[in-house]
């Protein structure tokens, strides 16, 4: 036994074992400067192993022990966020920054600086601590909901498990899972020893992991977690800046790059030092993130329907190279929309092998005229999928002669179409090309879709090949044993698929009407006509006119709606799904709770308000048929106020007749 542990009972000598452990942890992972040498601290992680078997009674969910992983999950469970992750509006020059300026300044009061923070390229995490422990880790999903990974989290090691200092009893706190280069680097090396395949970057490596079934392989992975933001209420924090410092307090890995610039030409400095820089950091960075650092004013300008107002991201120039052109393909989407492919001669490009890249559609073709032999430049910037920039004409052979674009579908053999004012041709073939109706199948069944467990994409299309389903309604006919006969099928996997189609029979309506593909219809759509027309037999009657009345659906969605509901093909599966028992209208628990009684009037929210938060507030304007908006003008109804609210908007308010009602004015008029 340790010496240490004299007069001390088996209690205590956890205690004051894992205390010291998770000190090391917090040198060696988020400090960089270890106190021990390796090998002691693997000894003492043993010895606390063998007292936590010894003593299963005193067991801790956040001990370092767990730090190793072991733990399988199957299935990652679903969570709402309660604060929505948003996304971040990008700017690319000096004058995009002066006009957000522009616009802040619109909006709030006083003068405004800015914290700058570097712009990690990992994946986002969202991390809940309640009395000092962590809670729960969940990825960013669609920024409403995520998957629950905290079992794979707990293996990070400069993710802390337990706090220090002052923090507060509950809160959230924000930021990116990354592999650092080294780490990736030492990764490859051991899978190309090992005779696999080498994994392609940083990023995707690292958003790959936290979804790992075995927390084990998890916990092999040199992933890290740089953290960016706090989300409470009352934390009693009043800028950006202080957030990280308070972060780093209670024990977060909170890289010390950021800065406080007074202006956006301190902004530029910070943006121009880093864009040559970033290259010298031990991980991936795409640009830098500008925010508002006094969050009263941050509140103020709240949100856009995707980003915060408060916050921008700076992106750096993408990285460009040349390679050659070798063919060009065409691909057939779910629409029957045609993309032709670049097929390179692969390049290494900003830390990945290019291979394809997307010519978008005909007149871009034409544009760059760009031919097959042709040495290209390609560029690639974050997420997006590279892009073809331009022709190196120097280098054209000679004799070569300019692309000519297919007329007929590369699948179907249909001639193509393109309408007026549509940038692609189509293949008009809707009912009889394959990959359309694959393609429709596989967005039916996806996750932000129907979410069906235990059916892909591939499985997808050998069930259509196999011409056991054509449309998706025949999916809620599917037998196993219809199933089982098809290649690579086992029992179990036939009994969850079909279990998966039947589970789906819960998903509500809104994503039933964005699985049903509707061209234009896309999530926020779908919701927006799920609750305004309540369900499908509503919504199939509906005539252009009634729809466009509908906030937000313009022409376009309008006759694309009316198309849909048109064709007889349509409503005949419609009335399957039905049939079927999937959810076609809004459930009882989504009604309750709303009313029309605010409906025709529009709100805006300023200040800090005691009795609710301010998303709480406007969940109820909209829930009761009001809208919010974000800035005073003459469509604006009533202004709420609450403390603190700015001066100038006061003034504004007053100058149009508008009127200023208090929380509990509002609170009233929809009780
Ligand atoms: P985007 O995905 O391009 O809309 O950018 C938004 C994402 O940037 C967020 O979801 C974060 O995951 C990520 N991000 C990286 N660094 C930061 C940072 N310092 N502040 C805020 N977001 C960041
Ligand atoms: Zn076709």
């Amino acid at each position: 036994m340790n010496f240490i542990f004299v007069g001390m009972n088996p209690e205590q000598q956890l205690t004051a074992l894992r205390n010291e452990l998770r000190e090391h942890n917090y040198n060696y992972y988020v400090l960089d400067s270890p106190t021990i040498t390796d090998r002691d601290f693997d000894m003492k992680l043993k010895e606390l192993q063998a007292l936590e078997e010894a003593h299963p009674e005193f067991y801790d969910p956040n001990s370092p022990t767990l730090r190793v992983g072991g733990e399988v999950t199957k299935n990652f469970e679903t969570v709402k966020h309660e604060y929505r992750m948003y996304s971040l509006d990008n700017s690319y020059s000096k004058e995009d920054l002066e006009d957000w300026e522009k616009r802040i300044k619109k909006q709030v009061d006083g003068d405004v600086s800015y914290t700058c923070e570097l712009k990690y390229d990992g994946a986002s995490m969202s991390l809940t601590y309640e009395n000092g422990s962590l809670l729960r880790a969940v990825t960013r999903g669609d920024g409403f909901q995520g998957d629950n990974v905290t079992t794979n989290i707990k293996t990070i090691k400069s993710i802390p498990l337990k706090l220090k200092g002052d923090y507060p009893p509950k809160f959230e706190i924000r930021g990116e899972i990354v592999l650092p280069f080294d780490g990736f680097n030492k990764m490859n090396e051991d899978r190309i020893a090992a005779g696999e395949e080498p994994y392609r970057n940083p990023r995707n490596t690292a958003s790959g992991s936290l979804k790992l079934q075995d927390s084990a392989e998890v916990a092999k992975r040199p992933l890290e977690c740089l953290l960016y933001s706090i989300k409470g209420e009352r934390l009693g924090i009043t800028t950006q800046f202080e957030n990280l410092q308070k972060a780093r307090e209670w024990g977060f890995k909170v890289p010390e790059e950021a800065r406080v610039a007074k202006n956006i030409d301190e902004v530029l400095e910070f943006v121009n030092y880093w864009d040559v820089h970033r290259h010298n950091l031990p991980y991936e960075t795409d640009g830098v993130v500008i925010k508002v650092n006094n969050l009263q004013q941050q509140e103020e300008l709240g949100n856009t329907s995707k980003a915060p107002r408060w916050a921008m991201a700076y992106k750096f120039q993408a990285e460009q190279v040349s390679t050659v052109l070798n063919e060009i393909t065409y691909q057939v989407g779910r629409t029957g929309a045609i993309t032709p492919v670049a097929n390179l001669e692969p390049v290494q490009l900003a830390g990945t092998t290019v291979k394809r890249a997307s010519l978008h559609n005909a007149d871009q073709i034409e544009k760059l005229d760009v031919r097959v032999g042709d040495t290209v430049y390609v560029e690639k910037g974050g997420e997006i999928i590279p892009k073809i920039m331009g022709v190196d004409l120097a280098l054209r052979k000679e004799g070569s002669s300019p692309t000519k674009y297919i007329e007929t579908c590369p699948e179907c053999n249909t001639v193509l179409v393109r309408q007026e004012g549509d940038a692609k041709h189509f293949c008009p073939n809707e009912e009889n090309c394959p990959p359309q109706i694959i393609g429709r199948i596989q967005h039916f069944i996806s996750r932000k879709a129907m979410d069906i467990e235990g059916l892909g994409g591939e499985t997808v299309a050998l069930l259509v090949e196999n011409n056991l389903i054509h449309n998706y309604a025949d999916l809620y006919e599917l037998t196993v044993e219809q199933i089982l006969p098809l290649e690579r099928m086992a029992q179990k996997s036939a009994e969850n698929l079909v279990s998966g189609v039947i589970a789906s029979r819960e998903i509500p309506f809104e994503r039933v009407l964005f699985a049903l593909g509707i061209r234009y219809v896309g999530e926020t759509v779908a919701k927006k006509l799920a609750k305004h027309f309540k369900g499908i037999d509503a919504l199939m009657n509906a005539s252009e006119e009634e729809l466009i009345l509908v906030d937000e659906i313009g022409d376009r969605i309008a006759q694309s709606v009316v198309a849909f509901f048109n064709s007889e093909e349509n409503r005949n599966t419609i009335e399957r799904l039905k049939t079927s028992g999937v959810q076609l209208k809004i459930s009882e628990e989504q009604l309750a709770g709303q009313t029309d009684r605010l409906l025709g009037s529009t709100f805006v929210v300023s200040g800090v308000f005691t009795k609710v938060s301010r998303s709480e507030l406007k969940k109820l304007i909209e829930d009761n048929g009001g809208k919010v908006s974000s800035s005073i003008s003459s469509k604006t109804t009533y202004v709420i106020a609450g403390d603190n609210m700015g001066p100038s908007k006061r003034t504004k308010a007053e100058g149009l007749g508008i009127s200023i009602i208090s929380e509990d004015d509002f609170l009233a008029m929809i009780s």
